[in-house]
């Protein structure tokens, strides 16, 4: 029998409602507009797309949004000042400075540079401390939008052996974090796996719910599932092109084979995708009601 489809497009578009609400009650009772600055260097045109998305989600939400565009030879000094002054501005509750940064930037001082109060992506060490003793403010935007999408599909993960497979700072160190936390996660059974795992299948296998983010498409396929599997499947791959040339995306699972066996399962693309940026709305919305 063919899985449940897990639509990160429709839930997305119901928080993003909600969201909507908060920042019109903000508005309305503080005078408080959320104000999220991003910033990119250089041409990358997959962080233009990004960046672009991320301003649009902003102005249609009601989110003052001040994009900063700096060539890609731009200084880190220059850099660190702009990051600054973007920490004293008061209309500003977050930062985002786009990844990757040209080579002659160390990224990590620019992202602890940023005010772990205004750290949108919960990518500063302080914000991933707060995440791993289970007080955070904000949560990292992927395992955030991951963690509701199951929410808001009635899928428990109380007790369940939650398998994640794959170890970037990004996506699986924090969601299998989140996972096995108590008080604010899915108090789990984590298990994690990565290219030094022996036997990923035997892991798989023993799955509840099964989370991919590896990069590399069909990395999971049917033989390595039980029955009854939810799969989240986080993989963003280029396959190929349309004939009018638009990308052909597919996650790290393979689809068809899998969702004959999974009891759920996010499509890609409209799984956890469109999740990402609506979480950083949310944290945007977060940081700017903390700030009154
Ligand atoms: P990453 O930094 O490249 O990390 C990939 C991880 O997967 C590494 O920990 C690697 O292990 C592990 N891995 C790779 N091949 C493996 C295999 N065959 N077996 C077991 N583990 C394997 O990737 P990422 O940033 O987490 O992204 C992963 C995917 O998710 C990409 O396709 C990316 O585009 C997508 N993504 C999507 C969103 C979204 O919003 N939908 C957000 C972020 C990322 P080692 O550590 O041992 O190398």
């Amino acid at each position: 029998m063919a899985a449940k489809l897990i639509k990160g497009t429709e839930i997305s578009k119901q928080i993003r409602e909600e969201i909507a609400k908060e920042i019109e009650e903000l508005k309305q009772k503080h005078g408080v507009t959320p104000g999220l600055a991003t910033i990119l260097l250089g041409e990358d045109p997959g962080s233009k797309v990004y960046v672009g998305q991320k301003e649009k989600a902003c102005n249609k939400l009601g989110i003052y949004s001040e994009r900063t565009d700096l060539p890609a030879d731009t200084s880190e000094d220059d850099l660190l000042e702009l990051v600054k002054k973007l920490n004293d501005n008061p209309k500003i509750h977050g930062i985002l400075v786009q990844l990757p940064l040209p080579k002659h930037i160390d990224a990590e001082r620019v992202i602890y540079a940023i005010d772990p109060d205004k750290d949108v992506d919960c990518f500063n060490p302080v914000n991933v401390g707060k995440l791993m003793l289970g007080t955070g403010r904000f949560l990292p935007c992927t395992p955030h939008g991951i963690m509701e999408l199951l929410r808001r599909s009635d899928i428990t993960t109380e007790g369940k052996h939650v398998v994640v497979v794959g170890r970037s700072n990004i996506v699986g160190k924090p969601i299998a974090n989140m996972m096995m936390q108590r008080p604010s996660g899915g108090n789990a059974t984590v298990t994690l796996c990565h290219t030094g795992t022996k036997d990923l299948a035997a892991f798989t296998k023993m799955a509840d719910i099964l989370i991919v983010a590896v990069g590399h498409p069909k990395t999971i396929t049917a033989d390595m599932v039980k029955e009854g599997v939810v799969v989240i499947d986080v993989g963003v791959n280029r396959i190929g092109k349309t004939p009018e040339g638009k990308a052909i995306l597919a996650g790290d699972v393979d689809f068809d084979a899998v969702q004959e066996k999974a009891a759920a399962i996010t499509p890609v693309p409209g799984g956890v995708g469109p999740m990402t940026i609506t979480m950083l709305m949310r944290n945007t919305v977060e940081a700017a009601k903390a700030s009154i």
